[in-house]
C-alpha cells in the first residue's frame, strides 16, 4: 500500500535526515493523503518521489539551495515534469538540497544546508543534485528528480551508487525548472534501477509547447527491449577519457565494468574525442554566460529576498543580490558578464560556441563507428567535505568525464559499477558512464540494463 510506504519513509527520514540532510523540507502529512488517493494501476501510482530544490512544485517551497528564495518563494505552478509525474500516479513529496542554482559539484554551494553521503557521512554526495541522489541511497525516497547542466544528475548517482540520467537535449521540458544555463539544461531521474529510470523517463518525457526547446521527436517506451542484452553492439573507449588525472581504484572498478559488458559480448572500440581538452574551459565561458543573464531576474523586485528602504532603485538591485547570492554564484555571474561584454564577446563567448561545434562533431563522427561510449563518470570517488572548498578550479576541472554531453546534447546515464576503499575504510561507490546519441535514450537503458 502506497500510505505503508509512506510511513516506512517517515521513519527512514526521521531516522537518516539528521545524519545525510538530503531534503530540506519535506510535506509527507499532503503526500500521504495524495498517495492514499493515487490510481494504482498507474505505471507510478503512490510512488513517492524526492524532487531537486529548482523544480518548482505548486505551493511547495522552490529556493534554489539559495537564500535568496528562502522562506520567500513558493511555487505558483506545476512544472510540465511534475504535471506528468502526478498524470502517472506518483507523489512529488519532497524538496532536495542542491548546490546554490545547481552551480557547484558537492552540494556544499547550498546555503540551506548541508548534505552527507550516506554511504559514509565525513564525504560529499556530488552535486549538484546531492539530495537528491542521497535521498535515494539512503532509502527515503523511490526516486527523485534532478537537473544535468554539466554533470549534475550522473556525478552525484556515481558518488552515491545510485542510477542517474541525463536525456538528450529537448527529451524532457524545462518549463518550471529555475534556468541555469539554458542550452545545457535537462531535467532526469535518480533512481535504484534502470528500470526505474526507464520507468520515469516513460512518464516525463515529451513534446510540451510550454518550453520552445523541446523536441517532438517520438517517446518509446522505454522500459521495452531494455533485456535485450549488448551482444554484437560496439561500444566506442575514448582515450581521451582513460587518461591521467583518473584515480587508479576508480579506473579499475570502471574496467571491470566494461569487462562485464564485453563478456556478455560487445565489442569495444577505441576511439577518440579530440577536442575533449577544450571541454572545462567551454563550459566555463558558455554555462556562466547563460547564468549572468537568467540570474538577471533576481534584482529584489520581481522574487525572493528585498532589502529594507533601499535609496533608489540601484541600491535595491545591487544590495539585494550581495545579501541573497552566495560565493559561488556571485563568481559565475562575474565571469558571465565579463565573457559577453562587448571588448570580450569575440574572445570568450563566440569562440567558446564554435569550440562547442567541434565537441558535438567529434560525438557525431564517434556514433558513426559506435553504439554508445564508455567512461568513468568522474576521476575520484566523492571527496571528504571541506576538502575542495577554497579550490573551484580544482572542482571546474572534475567535471572533464560529464560536460561534453551537455555541450553535445547527448544523453547520458551514470550506473554504480562497484566501490573503491577509502583512506577511512568506507566502501565508497563509482558509476560507470555510458553515452549515447542524440535521441539515443532506448539503447542507452538496454546497455545501462547489462551493466548493472
Ligand atoms: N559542476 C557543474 C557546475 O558547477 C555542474 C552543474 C550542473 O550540472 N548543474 O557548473
Amino acid at each position: 500500500q502506497p500510505s505503508d510506504i509512506l510511513d516506512s519513509l517517515a521513519s527512514s527520514i526521521e531516522e537518516k535526515n539528521g545524519s545525510v540532510g538530503a531534503y530540506l523540507s519535506h510535506d509527507l502529512d499532503t503526500a500521504k493523503k495524495e498517495a492514499n488517493q493515487a490510481d494504482l494501476s498507474l505505471p507510478l501510482g503512490g510512488i513517492p518521489i524526492a524532487i531537486k530544490d529548482n523544480i518548482n512544485v505548486k505551493g511547495q517551497p522552490c529556493s534554489c539551495g539559495s537564500k535568496f528564495l528562502d522562506g520567500a518563494y513558493n511555487a505558483p505552478y506545476d512544472a510540465t515534469v511534475i504535471a506528468r509525474l502526478r498524470e502517472a500516479g506518483a507523489v512529488p513529496f519532497g524538496r532536495a538540497n542542491m548546490d546554490e542554482f545547481a552551480m557547484g559539484s558537492t552540494t556544499e554551494n547550498s546555503a540551506l544546508g548541508k548534505t552527507s553521503n550516506p554511504h559514509d557521512v565525513t564525504r560529499t554526495p556530488g552535486g549538484s543534485s546531492g539530495g537528491s541522489a542521497a535521498a535515494v541511497a539512503s532509502h527515503t525516497a523511490i526516486a527523485a528528480l534532478g537537473s544535468d547542466t554539466g554533470g549534475s544528475i550522473r556525478q552525484p548517482a556515481s558518488h552515491c551508487g545510485v542510477v542517474g540520467l541525463k536525456p538528450s537535449y529537448g527529451r524532457v521540458s524545462r518549463y518550471g525548472l529555475v534556468a541555469f544555463a539554458s542550452s545545457l539544461d535537462q531535467i532526469g531521474p535518480l533512481t535504484h534501477t534502470v528500470e526505474d529510470a526507464a520507468l520515469m523517463l516513460n512518464a516525463i518525457s515529451g513534446y510540451d509547447a510550454a518550453d520552445s526547446t523541446s523536441s517532438d521527436h517520438d517517446v518509446p517506451d522505454f522500459t521495452q527491449g531494455l533485456d535485450q542484452g549488448v551482444a554484437g553492439m560496439k561500444l566506442g573507449l575514448p582515450k581521451e577519457y582513460f587518461g591521467e588525472g583518473i584515480d587508479p581504484e576508480v579506473r579499475k572498478t570502471v574496467d571491470a565494468s566494461i569487462a562485464k559488458l564485453e563478456a556478455q559480448g560487445a565489442e569495444l572500440v577505441e576511439i577518440s574525442l579530440p577536442n575533449t581538452e577544450y571541454a572545462v574551459a567551454t563550459y566555463y565561458i558558455i554555462a556562466p554566460a547563460e547564468a549572468s543573464s537568467n540570474l538577471s531576474r533576481f534584482d529584489g523586485v520581481r522574487y525572493g529576498n528585498r532589502v529594507e528602504q533601499p535609496e533608489d532603485v540601484l541600491d535595491l538591485y545591487r544590495r539585494s543580490r550581495e545579501q541573497g547570492f552566495g560565493p559561488e554564484v556571485k563568481r559565475r555571474i562575474i565571469l558571465g558578464t565579463y565573457v559577453l561584454s562587448s571588448g570580450y564577446y569575440d574572445a570568450y563567448y563566440n569562440r567558446a560556441q564554435k569550440v562547442r561545434t567541434l565537441i558535438r562533431q567529434d560525438f557525431e563522427n564517434a556514433y558513426q563507428k559506435v553504439d554508445a561510449i564508455l567512461s568513468p563518470v568522474a576521476p575520484s570517488a566523492a571527496p571528504l567535505l571541506g576538502a575542495d572548498k577554497d579550490n573551484p578550479l580544482q572542482q571546474y576541472l572534475a567535471d572533464i568525464y560529464t560536460i561534453s554531453a551537455n555541450l553535445a546534447g547527448i544523453c547520458g546515464i551514470s550506473v554504480p559499477a562497484g566501490t573503491v576503499t577509502s583512506e577511512n575504510n568506507t566502501q565508497l561507490p563509482v558509476g560507470l558512464q555510458i553515452l549515447g546519441p542524440h535521441m539515443g535514450e532506448q539503447k542507452l537503458l538496454q546497455i545501462a540494463r547489462a551493466a548493472e
